[in-house]
């Protein structure tokens, strides 16, 4: 098979080099050259002339719930059946690559195996798709967040819910054996569980220990809803991988997980507190008054302040995470680039690197999310200069082109008239 040529493209290879003018060759799955001297065009190559466009690695959404879809309760994850839902995750992935996220690193579906599904599809081709690293069930504990049952009325709710670590050990195990790649545990508690709020923290330290210790023994990640300092401290100390939200620290907590910045990743998941204050959700009864009898107005002031500081302290953060929502669909997790801009402090070339290189490395490859000669060909071309407007990538309407593993996901590009070789351009 012949290679793909890009030519003349502004390259932006997400390792701290500058984005600049030049051709990017793929062979395989693989990149074969990016930059450097222009390529030497073979007679079965096929060449896309990129000029004015923007060639960036494929982004990560780093918390993703593929099958969550118009949500605007709880009762939207729990009463529609799996095999319903499984056609909403598999849309979630399709409009994932779309907008150029060529992984997915999940945080947790409505249905146990509804990502393990549709990962196996993606993987064998019949799908279209990210990249998929699968997240399950929710596993939280009694009262906590996703118990949905009272004395009463015993329910089932969006979580499976676990107490002690003999029951932690069995439901994590259940997960690795249908499959999942991504634990998730419910360790702190959330504003949309008034009677366990967002600094409270449910989970004792020896359950979240015994749920990492069985998921790193069956070969898998783990991570966690964490809110609260005290959870998020149990975290670091458990040997959590993934930390989800993380808005209140201590001088303690910030140490910590410098310390441990070369384990952990971390993802604000910012958009949902952002969109409701910001009146996006007010449509489904969300306003930002009902945000703030939520004390989201808090939790964004505190998201604020740890990740800026989190940022200083070279933590690797990812973007995305709590999209699919009534107001927020699924494919406009790239929105995340500009409050990481406006509010963390990342340059845009820094939040770009979030999006991409620390993604690559949450999915567990060492070969993936920069533009370097023998990384896996994840990549995409932009219609426009995220450099200069993050809004380019909220959506996948400027997103012309997506490669995953040397393998075409998407272009809209066209073939230029009267040319020998197959080549392609953006369309008019
Ligand atoms: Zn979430």
């Amino acid at each position: 098979m012949g290679r793909t040529v890009i030519r003349n493209a502004r390259l932006f290879p997400a390792t701290g080099a500058e984005a600049a003018i030049g051709d990017l060759v793929v062979e395989g799955e693989r990149i074969v050259s990016a930059g450097g001297a222009p390529a030497q065009i073979r007679g079965d190559d096929t060449v896309i002339e990129a000029a004015g466009l923007f060639c960036m690695p494929g982004m990560t959404e780093g918390h993703a719930h593929l099958s969550f879809e118009n949500v605007c309760a709880t009762e939207d994850l729990i009463t529609p059946s799996p095999e319903t839902q499984v056609f909403a995750a598999a849309r979630g992935a399709r409009a994932l690559i779309e907008a150029g996220f060529t992984s997915a690193y999940g945080a947790s579906e409505a249905k146990l195996k509804l990502a393990v599904a549709v990962r196996d599809e993606v993987n064998a081709g019949r799908l279209p798709g990210p990249r998929i690293r699968a997240g399950g069930l929710e596993i939280s504990v009694t009262g906590a967040m996703g118990d949905e049952s009272k004395a009463h009325n015993p329910r089932v709710g969006p979580s499976t819910i676990v107490d002690g670590v003999e029951e932690m050990r069995r439901a994590v195990r259940l997960h690795c054996r249908e499959g999942v790649d991504n634990i998730k545990l419910d360790v702190s508690g959330d504003p949309f569980y008034p009677s366990t709020p967002a600094h409270t923290t449910p989970m004792t330290f020896e359950e979240i220990r015994v749920a990492a210790e069985t998921a790193h023994a069956y070969g898998r990640k783990i991570n966690a809803h964490t809110r609260s300092i005290e959870g998020s401290k149990h975290c670091v100390r458990a040997g959590v991988d993934g930390l989800f939200h993380t808005e209140y620290a201590d001088a303690e907590l910030l140490d910590m997980m410098e310390e441990a910045k070369d384990r952990i990743f971390v993802v604000p998941t910012v958009g949902l507190f952002a969109q409701i204050m910001a009146g996006e959700a007010s449509a489904h009864g969300l306003t930002p008054e009902v945000g703030g009898y939520m004390n989201i107005p808090e939790l964004l002031e505190n998201s604020i302040r740890t990740h800026t500081e989190l940022r200083k302290r070279g933590i690797r953060h990812l973007i995305g995470g709590d999209y699919g929502f009534g107001w927020s669909q699924q494919g406009t997790q790239g929105r995340d680039l500009a409050f990481f801009v406006d509010h963390y402090g990342y340059s845009p070339a820094e939040a770009l690197a979030c999006a991409t290189r620390n993604g690559g490395m949450a999915m567990g490859y060492d070969d993936l999310g920069t533009l370097e000669a023998g990384k896996l060909a994840d990549l995409i071309l932009v219609d426009g200069d995220p450099l200069a407007d993050m809004s380019v990538l909220a959506g996948p309407q400027k997103v012309v082109f997506v490669m995953k593993g040397g393998a075409v996901q998407k272009s809209t590009l066209v073939a230029q008239a009267g040319a020998g070789t197959p080549v392609l351009q953006a369309a008019e």
